[in-house]
């Protein structure tokens, strides 16, 4: 390829997009507005606890073809761990029962048809529920196709909805909510085995990012804002970044792979999404490891638990009600159910709460139809973000999938 290709952010959709061009030999140049890399997916050393800690606990899929293959590339798959099967812990406060979902491996979901493996109190033929929301989702919410009420939706249902969503299920779009399931549960437990990453997400989806990047001879620079764009007849001519302009070269392609907020600065003329959610993470650390994994709970303000070395964390999607406890009484509360499930002291140990307010965009159909493409008006100017019109909800494998595609048309 001719010319150079600016990457501007180095979120994983950059991130996802500076690596595809730099394996097709590109000379790539990525801009980031911060001291570090990651965006909302990153590692940083919390002062409280004097360890390091992920900016949210984050999950992946087996299914997640575009964020493993992503990985494979820049070799950060072997940081990630995970059951060798698609089995799922849960716990439901209210009756006081534990239970673990194992999805079969195969497309045929045969494990709806045993009552042991199935979610307790429901029959096989509330899964055709499931059926509908993937065949046919419409337009509009998750609530005008599935009945959001009764044992199949509060044990399954809603906490992976609400997961993969970031927003309450009866009001989010289920074209998105098909997405997920067709790319995960319909595809059988192949498709749904739950991956993390076993020391921290840097250590395997930015820092082998930013190497990959190196050694192709990639420019990284920190501390670059960009603050205005400048069309011509060419298209986009400059990018502006305060102390420095650069000039966009006749063979030069650029991919803003920022957040809504900044194209909202950057090309107010492009409809993006402007409403958030937020998510909030507690952080416990504790004396003995625990087991399993991960557990989903039900009837809490918990709503999964991560076992980690010596850490147990919770995460809360669509966290903004949650907000309105003070911090420690937040941590108080939480502790007291995750104390009880995972039989742990009482006594509230050394904790922190980590809050990104505007963790996603709202998954709401309307804040869907603001979603615009990757391709921009401006032949030279491509878009990549989690929030970009890719029909997947704003998740790892979105952000990673949006890249791609913007480095497919940068490179055309
Ligand atoms: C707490 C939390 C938990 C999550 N959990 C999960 C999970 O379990 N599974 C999952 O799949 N997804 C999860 N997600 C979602 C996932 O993190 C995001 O979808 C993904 O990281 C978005 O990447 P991105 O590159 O699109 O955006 P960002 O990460 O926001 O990257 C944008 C980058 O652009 C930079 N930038 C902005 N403006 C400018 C500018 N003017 N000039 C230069 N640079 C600029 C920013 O600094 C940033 O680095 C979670 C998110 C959060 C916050």
């Amino acid at each position: 390829m001719s010319g150079t290709v600016h990457i501007i952010g180095a979120g994983l959709a950059g991130l996802s997009a500076a690596t595809a061009l730099a394996e097709k030999g590109a000379h790539v140049v990525v801009h980031e507005a911060t001291a570090h890399a990651g965006g909302r997916c990153r590692s940083y050393d919390d002062p409280a606890l004097g360890i390091l800690i992920d900016n949210g606990n984050h999950i992946i899929l087996s299914g997640n073809r575009s964020a493993l293959s992503f990985l494979k590339r820049i070799g950060g798959d072997s940081r990630l761990s995970g059951p060798a099967s698609a089995k799922f812990d849960f716990v439901d406060l209210a009756s006081d029962r534990r239970w673990q979902l194992e999805i079969g491996r195969g497309v045929i979901p045969w494990w709806i048809f045993s009552r042991a493996r199935r979610v307790p109190d429901t029959r096989p033929v509330d899964y055709l529920a499931m059926a509908r929301l993937v065949l046919r989702p419409g337009a509009g919410t998750v609530g005008a196709v599935l009945r959001c009420k009764g044992a199949l939706y509060e044990r399954l249902l809603a906490p992976l909805l609400l997961a993969t969503l970031n927003n309450d299920p009866p009001t989010a779009s289920a074209r998105l909510a098909a997405a997920v399931m067709r790319e995960t549960m319909a595809a059988g437990g192949e498709a749904c085995r739950p991956l993390v990453a076993r020391d921290g997400l840097s250590s395997a989806y930015i820092e082998p990012a930013l190497a990959y990047l190196r050694a192709r001879g990639a420019e990284v620079h920190f501390g670059h804002r960009l603050r205005q764009l400048a069309f011509g007849d060419q298209g986009l001519e400059t990018l502006d970044f305060g102390s420095t302009v650069v000039t966009v070269g006749a063979s030069d392609r650029v991919v803003l792979a920022v957040t809504p907020d900044a194209i909202a600065r950057l090309m107010p003329d492009t409809p993006v999404p402007s409403e958030f959610r937020a998510i909030a993470n507690l952080h416990f650390l504790v004396a003995m490891d625990v087991e399993p994994p991960f557990t989903g709970v039900i009837h809490g303000l918990t709503q999964w638990i991560f076992a980690f070395p010596g850490r147990l964390s919770v995460t809360i999607s669509n966290a903004d009600a949650a907000l309105d406890i003070p911090r420690e009484e937040l941590a108080r509360r939480v502790w007291r159910e995750v104390s009880s499930i995972a039989r742990q002291p009482e006594e509230l140990p050394p904790w922190q709460v980590v809050v990104e307010r505007r963790a996603t965009f709202a998954t709401l159909p309307e804040q869907e139809a603001r979603r615009p493409p990757a391709r921009t008006r401006h032949r030279n100017l491509f878009l990549a973000g989690d929030w970009i019109d890719t029909g997947l909800p704003p998740t790892i494998e979105g952000a990673v999938r949006s890249g791609q595609r913007a480095a497919q048309l940068a490179a055309a």
